[in-house]
């Protein structure tokens, strides 16, 4: 992929990457999820490290924990074959395979390695892995043959309003999206959607509206599940469009107006990512309750009345 003006520009302001080990998973979490049939699955998240990803995405941090170079063959199996040792209890239905790039990349993901990976994945109902709608193509249906499993790809498609989608350095326009989601529907995979709150260059009074109507896009588009994630700061080209007043780091309030706007989009199960949820801007007397009230969502589907917080009123009356 040519390197653009931009993309120099979005390297150089990154703070250095952090230190990882290409046989170390950088992190794994199990965790509850709603699918649209109802269920709630327990999921294992595998956080592998890789190649960086060709993309530059204006507001992604995901290449801290990336190699230099490619993934060396063996690699990621290692750092599943560990993450699996340390598992107890039942085995959790879902497993997700999220290299902090593009799954069927091959500098990230040798396909020597996909047997193995199938091997180790046999004893999981369903698989999620992530890739730039560019990358999905044959070698996603090669994949899905080769692991036998109910399979689901996750996909950013972050905005769709039209300044702000060329903005992000994606390199992704609707109709690429649109032929993406074509293309797994077709094969019987699943499609996740990552939606961003919070993407730069809209305008922060219209940031909730545009999420809910990307998060309607998607769901058009046949996703399964739609994961709302709030913009984090923090890689350097964030704080840069903060300065030019292109970039507020999106709050907790609009993340719950979001989620609370996009319920009646079911059976599509829509979910606020709350991963990073206490770096969030919120008010300190109500924080815990509302994150709480998030992730019952979350859970649920189920709309809840808002939050009540005497704080948070007279912040507002003054
Ligand atoms: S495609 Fe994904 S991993 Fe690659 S730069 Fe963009 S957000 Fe980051
Ligand atoms: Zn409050």
């Amino acid at each position: 992929m040519t390197v653009s003006a931009a993309d120099r520009r979005i390297r150089a302001l990154r703070p250095p990457k952090r230190s990882v080990d290409p046989y170390t998973a950088h992190g794994s979490v199990l965790e509850a999820e709603r699918r649209p049939d109802g269920r709630v699955e327990q999921t294992l998240t595998a956080f592998l490290v890789g190649a960086e990803c060709p993309f530059t995405c204006s507001f992604c941090d995901l290449w801290q924990w990336t190699l230099d170079g490619p993934t060396p063959p063996g690699a990621i199996v290692a750092q599943l074959e560990r993450v699996l040792s340390t598992l107890e209890g039942p085995r959790p239905q879902r497993l997700k395979l999220y290299t902090a790039s593009n799954f069927f990349d091959r500098r990230a993901m040798p396909r020597d390695d996909w047997p193995a990976l199938a091997r180790l994945a046999a004893t999981f109902e369903a698989v999620t892995v992530e890739s730039h709608a560019s990358t999905i193509g044959a070698a996603t249906l090669e994949f899905a043959r080769l692991l036998g499993r109910r399979l689901e790809v996750a996909v950013g498609l972050e905005t769709i309003h039209p300044g702000a989608m060329a903005q992000l350095n994606k390199r992704l326009e609707p109709a690429k999206f649109d032929h993406a989601a074509r293309l797994l529907a077709d094969a019987g995979i699943d499609l996740r959607a990552f939606v961003l709150l919070g993407a730069s260059h809209v305008p922060d009074e219209e940031s909730v509206a545009w999420t809910v109507r990307t998060v309607e896009y998607a769901v058009q588009c046949g996703a399964a599940v739609v994961s709302i994630i709030p913009v984090r700061g923090g890689n350097g080209e964030m704080e840069r469009l903060r300065a030019l007043g292109l970039f507020t780091p999106p709050t907790l309030v609009q993340l719950e107006a979001t989620l609370d706007r996009c319920l009646a989009l079911a059976p599509t199960v829509v979910a606020a990512d709350l991963w990073d949820v206490r770096l969030l801007p919120a008010c300190e007397a109500c924080r815990e309750e509302r994150i709480a009230r998030l992730a019952r969502i979350n859970l649920t589907g189920l709309a809840e009345a808002r939050i009540a917080c005497e704080a948070c009123d007279e912040a507002l009356a003054t």
